[in-house]
């Protein structure tokens, strides 16, 4: 017995399409915005790096250090007995 020809089949094909050249490539340097050299990554150059580097220390990189009069409780006088 037959019913119906079910045509079954066709159904979701989709085709995943890469864009072709995906690059992960073409980072920019975090200062001048060039084209980041492997070796100075994230950098351009060392010149970025270093100038990067230079302003954390400089004084970019400021720790709010708070210079609070702490108890001085110096253990020098501990004749408790
Ligand atoms: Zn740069």
């Amino acid at each position: 017995m037959n019913d119906k020809e079910s045509s079954g089949g066709g159904g979701g094909a989709e085709a995943l399409q890469r864009p072709a050249g995906v690059r992960v490539a073409a980072a920019k340097c975090v200062r001048c915005s060039q084209p980041v050299q492997a070796r100075y990554r994230p950098f351009c150059s060392q010149r970025c790096a270093e100038a990067d580097l230079g302003a954390w220390v400089t004084g970019a990189y400021r720790v709010p250090t708070e210079d609070g009069p702490d108890d001085p409780a110096g253990e020098e006088s501990s004749e408790d007995r």
